[in-house]
Formats: C-alpha cells, sequence, structure tokens
C-alpha cells in the first residue's frame, strides 16, 4: 500500500518518503511532514520502499519491517539512490545505530520522537545533502519558497499574482517583524516608490482573501503589517 499526500508532481519542492509499517504512526508523520511543507508519500514494507519511483529527497526509514531487515533496506536503498536516510525505529541499542550509519544512513532517531525533532533532523539532512537549495520560509501552515515563487497553506497551493507573491515574501522572511508600508512598497514596487500607498491595500485585501487563513496577515495600525500567530490549518 502506497499513499500520497500534498501537492503532487513539484520537482522543486522535497519530497520524504515514510517507510513505516505501523498505519497511525505513517499516518501522522505525513500529515506533520505535509504540514511542514514537504511533499510525503508512504511505503509499509521494504519492497514499496525500493520501488518507490520518483527517488525522493528524503527517506524516513522504520527498521522493523514485515518483509526485510532494515538495515539491509537501508544498505540497498544507499546502493541505488541519493536520498538522505534518516532511520526512525524503537531499536535504540547501539549495535544498531552503528550499523545503520554504517550501511549509509545519514542520522537515526529513537522512538519516541517529537515532530519538532524529527522535522529539525530533517532540514539538517537537506542542509547537508542539498548545500544550494535555499531554505524555504515557514510560518505555521504557510511555506514560501522564494527561488520558485511557490507558496503553500497547508501543504495546498495557493496562486498568487508576482505582487501578491513579493508582498508576502516581504512579511514571511521575518515573520513577526511589523514591515512598514513605506518597505513593502519599496521592495514589491520600486526602490522610489512615491505613489498613494492604497493600492498595497488592494493587493493586501486580496492576498488574505486567497491564503484564506484568518489572522495570518495582520495590520498594526498606523504602522505596517506583519504575519501573526496562527495554528495549523487542517
Ligand atoms: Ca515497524
Amino acid at each position: 500500500m502506497e499513499q500520497e499526500s500534498g501537492p503532487r508532481a513539484d520537482p522543486d519542492g522535497y519530497s520524504v518518503l515514510v517507510v513505516e509499517d505501523d498505519p497511525g504512526l505513517a499516518g501522522s508523520l505525513l500529515r506533520g511532514l505535509v504540514r511542514a511543507g514537504y511533499r510525503a508519500s508512504s511505503a509499509d514494507t521494504a519492497r514499496g520502499a525500493l520501488t518507490h519511483v520518483p527517488s525522493p529527497d528524503v527517506v524516513l526509514l522504520d527498521l522493523g519491517l514485515p518483509d526485510m531487515d532494515g538495515i539491509e533496506l537501508c544498505r540497498l536503498l544507499r546502493r541505488r539512490s541519493d536520498a538522505a536516510i534518516i532511520v526512525v525505529t524503537a531499536r535504540g541499542e547501539e549495535g544498531d545505530r552503528v550499523a545503520a550509519l554504517d550501511e549509509g544512513a545519514d542520522d537515526y532517531l529513537v522512538k519516541p520522537f517529537g515532530l519538532a525533532e524529527l522535522l529539525a533532523r530533517i532540514r539538517a539532512v537537506l542542509r547537508r545533502t542539498r548545500p544550494s537549495a535555499p531554505e524555504l520560509l515557514t510560518h505555521g501552515p504557510l511555506v514560501v519558497d522564494p527561488r520558485t515563487r511557490k507558496v503553500t497553506v497547508g501543504g495546498v497551493d495557493v496562486a498568487l499574482t508576482p505582487k501578491e507573491f513579493d508582498i508576502l515574501h516581504c512579511l514571511a522572511a521575518d515573520p513577526g517583524r511589523v514591515v512598514t508600508r513605506q518597505e513593502i512598497l519599496e521592495r514589491a514596487w520600486d526602490a522610489h516608490w512615491y505613489g498613494p500607498t492604497k493600492v498595497l491595500d488592494v493587493h493586501m485585501a486580496a492576498l488574505r482573501r486567497k491564503l484564506g487563513v484568518p489572522g495570518l496577515l495582520e495590520t498594526v495600525y498606523g504602522r505596517g503589517f506583519r504575519l501573526g500567530e496562527v495554528g495549523p490549518v487542517r
């Protein structure tokens, strides 16, 4: 069985393959990954992992699989793919960790673990294995990719005009900081914008409507705008 969640077929987004035979754990990992802006899919057997196309950027590998020992699978995956491999397992003994790392795993996480730690480790292995890629700007359910100029909310693509993207990029580059109207106008329009700032309100309203997350784009009266704290979007 394979499941696919989140926006599909985006070659510029990072993909994570969850190899896990516990459907509950696989499901919660998939949801957490998609919420964090990754494309995520899962395989519940070693065979499914080995035949998965296209090759993912990161593999989260459970060692206890029904059809093959996870260490052996790690070795086979390493031979045929340049994906970063993070072993995720209940087997925390040093011997298992050493064997997995020797067979090509990039990192090792012992269950139970928190999603925040897992996401940090994924970012860390991606920094090592995909060093040229720029960081995604993430804020709650919002993910802004400055390179591809793509935006997702809760893993769903949001189509923005170039101006709307530039405005959002200004805010997402430093979430929480109040960005003045003038700053946004200078960056999204022109270095010397002297026109009416009303035009910004029109774009801001459209941007709010398209993102569809109440509280995400905050107006700070008399000062400017900022990204507000919002919970995950489901
Ligand atoms: Ca297992």
